[in-house]
């Protein structure tokens, strides 16, 4: 029998967890368009934003690309989970390529927001991360009427007065208390700004963060699975940080440094809305294997949110299966 370290270890599994409905329904489309028209199928950057699913597309002939430049003519190309610029889109379009559109519905809502109050006159403060692929494609639909703020103090450096015409919209993924900080800043400094109807952070990122920040307490450690590049998945080790525990954010279970939960009684382990389940499996795997660490699941939010594909999916697959029909019934008539 294996000798495990003296102490006992626990894994506390936070749920909800890693992929979001967007991110199901983006990985969804890029599957079904391999199966409806096959490779290669170009998607505009990273389908999401994880390197494990990123590199098995690319294995089945899914090339993603950076510029419109980049895709031969009359090809299918694939808008990614984080939604792209109008300008893009006029590109592609002048291009002929035949494009789906796999934005999730919650970032379309934020580029609608944002082209709705730049229609009726007003001056969008954006809080996001600069060179975020979100943010810049929510720029891009009014890229005179947008300006991009990231801290309060770029707040307090705004140019605006308090008879300016001002809305703020924020990115889906960000830190649900930083964003609260910076709108306050910017509510204070600017009495007459408006908000979206209803907030823009959304629901799986609100609903990991605060399971996150409400197991802290039982854990000694906290891990998340997720890519660096995932903007929800860092907000979520930031969130732990605060919380005064130690956190790390890794891709996958072989980066986990043992050194870690060494003398630790509980890891949490969460995921960020792009990571697959399966990683988050092996890295439990591996804490039971070498460490002996048992395993509880703490759920504390229900999820019921499904984005279906596009339409154009649809009908395809839709056409798809009708056509087979037919050629088995004549088949079977010959
Ligand atoms: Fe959509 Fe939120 Fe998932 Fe981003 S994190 S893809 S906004 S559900």
């Amino acid at each position: 029998m294996k000798d495990f370290p003296q102490h006992s270890l626990k894994v506390i599994l936070a749920a909800p967890r890693g992929f979001c409905a967007g991110v199901n329904m983006a990985i969804e489309c890029l599957e079904l368009s391999l199966d409806l028209f096959g490779a290669p199928i170009y998607v505009y950057h990273e389908i999401v934003h994880n390197k494990h699913v990123v590199e098995s597309f690319k294995g089945r002939g899914v090339q993603f690309v950076n510029s419109i430049e980049e895709v031969p003519p009359s090809s299918l190309l694939l808008y990614s989970a984080h939604g792209v610029s109008p300008a893009l889109r006029t590109e592609a379009k002048d291009k002929k390529l035949r494009t789906i559109d796999a934005t999730c519905p919650l970032v379309t809502k934020v580029h609608v927001e944002a082209l709705t109050f730049a229609k009726q006159g007003f001056h969008i403060i954006l809080i996001g991360h600069a060179g975020h692929d979100e943010v810049i494609g929510t720029m891009g639909e009014a890229p005179q009427s947008i300006s991009l703020v990231e801290t309060p103090e770029e707040v307090e450096a705004l140019p605006f007065s308090r008879t300016d015409r001002l809305a703020f919209l924020t990115q889906t993924t960000l830190s649900i208390d930083d964003a609260a900080r910076i709108i306050e800043v910017l509510k204070k400094k600017f009495p007459q700004i408006v908000g979206p109807k209803k907030e823009d952070i959304c629901y799986a990122t609100t609903n990991r963060q605060e399971v996150v920040r409400q197991l802290c307490p039982q854990a000694d450690v906290v891990i998340v699975i997720g890519s660096q590049n995932s903007s929800n998945s860092q907000r979520l080790k930031e969130i732990a940080e605060a919380e005064g525990k130690p956190a790390y954010l890794i891709d996958q279970a072989s980066e986990l440094d043992a050194a870690w939960i060494a003398s630790k009684r509980s890891v949490l382990i969460t995921a960020g809305a792009s990571a697959p389940e399966k990683l988050v499996q092996e890295l439990v795997e591996r804490l039971q294997n070498e460490f002996g660490a048992t395993v509880e699941t703490a759920k504390l939010r229900e999820e019921k949110v499904h984005f279906s594909v596009p339409k154009e999916l649809l009908l395809a697959e839709q056409n798809r299966k009708t056509s087979s029909v037919k050629t088995l019934t004549e088949h079977s008539r010959n």
